[in-house]
């Protein structure tokens, strides 16, 4: 690896060693991130990693922003997630479909610290989003929203929202999709839920009642989103993966040290061959994961127009295969592993999250297949 991406992962694990350690377990239990923690990810640009310098931002290619959100979600993969979408996944459509306008203003607003959510599941459907209902009218000069959106990360402290809505016939499917900012506003009732894992990320569901926005804030032709969504998703698929990255770093590191101090049967347990087995096996997957995904950060910012197998191959890969080294992990542990006063109990509810958003592992196999057949090509 070269030395910037290098120094680039020393100054984030730094960061994240001295400012999310002592918060890490608190963000878990209390399903929040405290305010000055906030601004302090947001100063450091955690939040607008993908933000070109012209409009503020740090600029960073999407393999330096893996590293960054890898080395974030080896300490609090909340905290990653949500750079994920704020960095990564809200910047993208923007900087690439945006008008001069919605660039200026929004990614303006990311650079100066604030946060975007991503929103496009809903109750009735996630894997299925050509089903999406959530219904956008032209009136005038601006476009009025109703509907629900579920899971969406970051909802509680976000400034703005990229919202997927219906603004052709149900009947038609992807071609009456598209994607419009929507500022934050009182029209929105904002429910946290009780996830599993990523607590703290803000996981939530979006009630949006009669809500207005420009007709400039739509991005690209109307009817014309699907595209730019998936396009969004590729880039979103490697850094969901980056942070799968980091809980697999956290728990191989939290395995290995635990294998050199626990004795069993008169020798730490690091000499007994099974144990050592387990061992070799979850580095192994480790750096594999890491390779797969790096490789993929890499051709989206060559631009490659196969990329939507290879990001699903990463998050596919990473996913799996992280829910198996976690589970390794707990292995070697014990039952202190399984008890709630270890990092890896919290480790074992965050890597499942990975094998259902930004699209579930099956989903992810269609993506490979479809993209083999030759109906997927990036632009
Ligand atoms: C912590 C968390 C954060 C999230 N953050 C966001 C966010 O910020 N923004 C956002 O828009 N969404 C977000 N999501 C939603 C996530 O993207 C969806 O949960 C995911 O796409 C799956 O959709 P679903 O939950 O509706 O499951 P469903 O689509 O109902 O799937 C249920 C099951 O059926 C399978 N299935 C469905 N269709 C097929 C098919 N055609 N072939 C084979 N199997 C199929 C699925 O693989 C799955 O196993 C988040 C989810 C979680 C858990």
């Amino acid at each position: 690896m070269d030395g910037s991406l290098e120094s680039i992962r020393a100054s984030t694990r730094e960061f994240a060693e001295k400012e999310l350690r002592r918060v890490a377990k608190l963000v878990d239990e209390r399903n929040a991130v405290p305010e000055e923690v906030l601004r302090q990810v947001a100063e450091m640009g955690y939040f607008s990693l993908r933000v070109p310098e012209e409009y503020g931002g740090p600029g960073l290619s999407v393999l330096e922003s893996t590293v960054v959100i890898e080395e974030l979600s080896r300490v609090s993969s909340a905290i990653g997630i949500m750079a994920t979408v704020s960095g990564s996944m809200v910047p993208y459509p923007i900087v690439k479909y945006g008008t001069p306008e919605q660039k200026e203003k929004y990614l303006g607003i990311l650079a100066k610290g604030g946060i975007g959510a991503f929103a496009l599941s809903e109750p009735c459907c996630g894997s299925d989003a050509a089903s999406i209902t959530t219904r956008a009218t032209l009136e005038g000069d601006e476009i009025v929203i109703e509907g629900t959106k579920t899971y969406i990360t970051n909802a509680p402290y976000a400034d703005f929202f990229l919202v997927a809505v219906r603004t052709g016939r149900e009947e038609d499917r992807h071609k009456g999709v598209s994607l419009v900012i929507l500022d934050r506003s009182p029209c929105m009732k904002i429910s946290k839920l009780e996830m599993m894992g990523y607590r703290g990320s803000g996981t939530s569901e979006l009630k949006l009642e009669g809500c207005r926005t420009s007709k400039e804030n739509l991005i690209g032709e109307l009817n014309a989103g699907f595209k730019k969504i998936m396009m969004t998703l590729n880039e979103g698929r490697v850094t969901t993966a980056a942070t799968g990255l980091g809980i697999m770093q956290a728990a191989f590191e939290e395995a290995f040290e635990y294998a050199k101090q626990r004795t069993s049967m008169g020798v730490p347990i690091i000499e007994h061959q099974m144990v050592q087995h387990l061992l070799a096996e979850m580095n192994m997957l480790l750096e594999t994961s890491r390779l797969i995904v790096y490789e993929a950060a890499r051709r989206l910012d060559a631009g490659d127009p196969d990329i939507a197998r290879f990001s699903s191959i990463a998050k596919l890969f990473t996913a799996s295969r992280g829910v198996d080294l976690v589970r390794m992990a707990m292995q070697v542990m014990g039952g202190i592993g399984y008890s709630k006063d270890s990092l890896v109990e919290r480790l074992y509810r965050d890597i499942k999250m990975i094998e259902i958003g930004d699209g579930t592992n099956e989903i992810q196999r269609m993506v490979i297949v479809k993209s083999l057949r030759g109906k997927i090509r990036g632009d």
